[in-house]
């Protein structure tokens, strides 16, 4: 998957550190005082992740734990987002990371006992509320949780602040290390779905829709709290039907009232990782068009249309069981 892996040598000996380097023991090695003196500096094009990705450990500096952008989860809590790696193993035409970061290596941050100090800081500033904290903002949560290690870890960080919330976003069906661990209340698995076609389509190299079903089978049965991200929806002209029958799919496994809850968001993009998704992905028809834009600089669909294919995915959602309360719209 590697070629070369650069060691921040502040990190190179951690445990973490090691047991990643004992996955890899042929890749060349090249000590870097700072990951961000490195990664990124010179730009590599998004696309070369398919033939070479070098892996970046460090440390996070900076702010640790981010205010999410309005709209971002469900109304009326505060939520952020921490970093624990930047980019990730897929490649989703719509993803802004391709926008984002100049490079598509990957790196993950093992100072997490420093990140989740920060999380209490700042979970200690909303004493009477929920507060969310979603990781997975720059990666996949899941998808290499076997090579970073760091679940347990969050685990044990959540599992001593009950008041608080972990939502672990992920494409991926790699659940292994989650299943090791004792289910909590307040950390919640979401699994970000398409349709079969739409998501071989456009989700180039994630699992197929069936695994990660299976995924989401499975940790339900061993007792994980699920939420699900119908987002980005893609206009196609058979949407309904894809979505009708997900939905059915999905609901012959899972009951939708053990989903904590559901968002529903369409595609969307910033004005860079718009031009970036053209430049990249210029045979796919569905990013021309039709796109506009929007009031917070946003280039979407316009609003009537937008309003239009989340209605009818709400009314999916409820056909197949899941109640209004459990449904909000993301980044409307
Ligand atoms: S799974 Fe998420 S982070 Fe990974 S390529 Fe797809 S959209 Fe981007």
């Amino acid at each position: 998957m590697f070629d070369r892996i650069f060691i921040e040598q502040e990190v190179k000996d951690l445990p973490a550190t090691e047991k990643i380097l004992r996955t890899f023991p042929d890749l060349p090695i090249t000590e870097i005082d700072q990951v961000d003196k490195v990664f990124g500096q010179v730009k590599k094009p998004y696309l070369q992740k398919r033939e070479t990705l070098n892996l970046f450990l460090g440390k996070k500096r900076g702010q640790l734990v981010k205010e999410a952008p309005e709209a971002y989860g469900a109304a009326g809590a505060p939520h952020y987002y921490f970093v624990h790696a930047y980019n990730c193993i897929y490649e989703c035409q719509y993803c802004y990371l391709q926008g984002y970061f100049h490079s598509p290596d990957i790196v993950l941050f093992l100072n997490h006992a420093e990140i989740a100090e920060e999380i209490h800081r700042v979970a200690d500033q909303h004493p009477d509320q929920t507060v969310w904290f979603h990781a997975g903002e720059f990666s996949d949560s899941l998808a290499l949780s076997h090579l970073s290690g760091e679940l347990d870890f969050y685990f044990d960080c959540f599992k001593k602040r009950p008041t608080a919330k972990l939502e672990l976003r992920t494409k991926s069906a790699n659940i292994r290390e989650l299943l090791k661990l004792e289910p909590a209340p307040n950390i919640i698995t979401s699994f970000s779905l398409s349709p079969d076609k739409a998501s071989k389509h456009f989700d180039l190299k994630t699992p197929p829709l069936k695994a990660r079903l299976a995924a989401m089978k499975a940790l339900s049965d061993a007792g994980h709290p699920l939420a699900i991200h119908l987002d980005p929806i893609i206009y196609q002209p058979n949407f309904i039907e894809a979505y009708d029958q997900m939905l059915s799919q999905l609901t012959n496994q899972i009951d939708l009232n053990r989903i904590q809850y559901i968002s529903l968001g369409v595609v969307r993009f910033t004005k860079d990782v718009y031009r970036e998704v053209r430049n990249n992905y210029p045979q796919t028809s569905e990013f021309r068009g039709n796109f506009k834009t929007s009031f917070d600089g946003k280039v979407r669909y316009d609003r009537p249309t937008r309003m239009y294919i989340l209605n009818q995915v709400k009314a999916l959602c409820s056909k197949y069981g899941a109640s209004e309360d459990q449904i909000y719209l993301c980044m409307e």
